[in-house]
């Protein structure tokens, strides 16, 4: 058997672009193989209050390599491993992210169908945004994914007024619509999920993949390459190669393990850095310095505060009979997701000049010449079982620090080395520091009616003997972050466009191979990455399917 299409992974992107293709040519013939199995109706990671999702048997439960920045910790990595990938364990937040990024992406490989007019179709049409949809130019009506928002769950969290109220005291503001999914975050927008009445929206059960042939539990080991017969031609890919030996032939193969993954199957393929590939004695088909590097990774703070008055029922695990009600269990416990720039100009700039060893001009540095969304706040009204405390996370969203995926052997079964790299630069400790000194004046201050009436300080951490307060010193919250910080399970940018693949996907230097998932993000998405890689495979399956017509004329 001859496929037309091989995917390697039936994760999130995988789902879209296969059933987009069979959708557009159903005689096409297009298989998916996935290392997982099929979650999609196993109630335990379908219905909320899932106890099956990060540490269960759908995640490759990876973990990063000492972090130097991060007190040498090893940070958990989950990532999905089942049909519909990480769209099997995730949190389900529907975060479309800032126009700036999609904008410089197009920009940055020069071609607008990846900025964000050129994504925006794509974003409306995977979506059904909740009813009433006020900004209708910005938001799908009719698309197969189902977005949920506080509001059509008929959740009314008792801390709702005060929550926006202490936001605004502090400086932030709601945004129109208290939309942040339309383009500009920054602000105060309501928390939309890809979740159905808190029933989960696994990718490939959305997409369906009807038609199309799946091996599940099957890992790839490589792709097949062919050796070109002239020097002026390149190698072509021509089928897969699974880690029991078996070779499948297909006419294309598209990539779309993760940016973990792929990254890893491009080198053992023979296509990276030559001196990696060298190491574990990898023929060098195709030197590639820039596969598995540019990884990003966005990080995860999150602190417990402790309720003055637990009676008061404001929190999940008091007694307050309102959360007996089931809409309370179909997401997450906040009403809000907050996206903060940078107030403090100057101390960005300083970290800057710090980074990049000069003073960076304000009117064309790309961090300083207009606001962009640094992080991310979400006030959960729950934090310990018995409902005193609640959890404020913190997500910084636009990392400079740049990591890198490499081989730990020439293996698929071994796991690569997962190098996050967080917290190398000073800006992104200076970003973090604002975003805890932002979140101690919301919670801890006489500024806000949270603090002042209803928190009653941080309860800190293991290890440490004061808690977060207004007299918080840079030093004592930068050992915090550093003890505390973990992933936001975002991996992206390792096979990036511009360097890796060109603006069709495809894998430079190589026919018939293309790369479809997050590895594929040239800049920062300053969001949780699900609205950007729907979009993304969305639009990559009208690519592909477009230049196989143009082939077949
Ligand atoms: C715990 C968690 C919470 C998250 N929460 C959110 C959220 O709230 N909002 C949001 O927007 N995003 C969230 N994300 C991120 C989002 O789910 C991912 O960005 C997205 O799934 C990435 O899609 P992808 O297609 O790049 O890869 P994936 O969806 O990860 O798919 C890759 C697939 O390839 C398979 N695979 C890998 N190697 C091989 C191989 N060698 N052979 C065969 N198959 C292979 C994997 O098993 C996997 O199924 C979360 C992710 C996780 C893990």
């Amino acid at each position: 058997m001859l496929w037309d299409y091989i995917f390697v992974g039936g994760g999130l992107s995988a789902s879209v672009v296969s059933s987009r293709l069979h959708h557009l040519d159903p005689a096409l013939k297009i298989l998916v193989i996935e290392a997982g199995g099929n979650a999609n109706n196993d109630p335990s990671v379908v219905y909320p209050n899932s106890t099956n999702l990060i540490g269960g048997e759908y995640d490759w439960k990876y973990q990063t390599i000492p972090q130097v920045n991060l007190d040498n910790r090893q940070v958990d990595l989950p990532c999905g491993k089942a049909l519909g990938g990480g769209t099997v364990i995730n949190s389900g937040g529907w975060i479309r992210g800032d126009k700036f990024d999609f904008d410089l992406w197009g920009d940055t490989v020069g071609d607008h169908r990846w900025s964000y007019a050129g994504l925006l179709p794509y974003m409306k049409l995977t979506e059904t945004a909740p009813a009433p949809v006020k900004n209708p130019d910005e938001h799908g009506t009719d698309g197969p994914m189902l977005i949920q928002s506080i509001e059509s769950t008929h959740r009314e969290f008792p801390l709702r007024n005060k929550t926006l109220e202490s936001w605004q005291e502090v400086g932030v503001h709601p945004l129109p619509n208290n939309d942040g999914n339309a383009g500009n975050p920054l602000g105060i927008g309501d928390l939309f999920e890809n979740k159905n009445q808190g029933r989960r929206e696994i990718a490939d059960n959305v997409f369906k993949l009807t038609g199309i042939t799946v091996l599940t539990e099957t890992l790839v080991s490589k792709v097949l390459l062919s050796t070109p017969k002239s020097h002026n031609q390149a190698p072509e890919a021509t089928g897969v190669q699974l880690a029991n030996g078996t070779k499948i032939q297909g006419k294309e193969i598209i990539l779309a393990a993760g940016a973990i993954r792929t990254a890893q199957l491009l080198m053992l393929s023979g296509i990276g850095p030559s001196d990696e590939l060298h190491k574990f004695k990898i023929p060098v088909v195709l030197n590639q310095p820039e596969v598995g590097k540019n990884f990003a990774d966005h990080g995860l703070f999150g602190a417990l505060w402790a309720l003055k008055d637990p009676s008061a029922g404001y929190a999940i695990g008091s007694a307050n009979p309102l959360f007996n009600e089931p809409q309370y269990g179909y997401g997450t416990p906040a009403d809000f997701l907050v996206s903060t720039g940078i107030t403090d100009k100057a101390g960005l700039a300083a970290a800057i000049e710090k980074d990049e060893g000069k003073k960076p001009d304000p009117k064309k540095h790309p961090l300083l010449k207009q606001d962009r969304t640094f992080n991310e706040h979400v006030f959960q009204y729950a934090g310990t079982p018995d409902g005193s405390a609640v959890t404020f996370a913190l997500i910084n969203l636009l990392p400079t620090s740049k990591g890198s995926v490499t081989l730990k052997s020439a293996n698929i079964n071994d796991v690569p080395n997962i190098d996050p790299n967080y917290h190398a630069t000073e800006v992104d400790k200076f970003v973090a520091r604002e975003g805890i000194r932002l979140q101690i004046a919301f919670a801890n201050s006489n500024r806000t009616v949270i603090g002042r009436d209803i928190i009653a300080g941080e309860l800190g951490a293991p290890g440490f003997n004061e808690t977060f307060t207004t007299a918080s010193t840079d030093a004592y919250i930068d050992a915090r972050i550093a003890a505390g910080l973990g992933s936001t399970f975002h991996p992206m940018g390792t096979a990036a466009m511009g360097k890796v693949v060109d603006t069709n996907l495809k894998v430079k230097g190589i026919n018939k191979l293309r790369v479809v998932d997050t590895s594929v993000f040239p800049v920062v998405i300053t969001a949780h990455l699900q609205v950007a890689t729907y979009a993304t495979a969305y639009q990559a399956a009208d690519i592909i399917y477009n230049s196989l017509k143009c082939s077949t004329k």
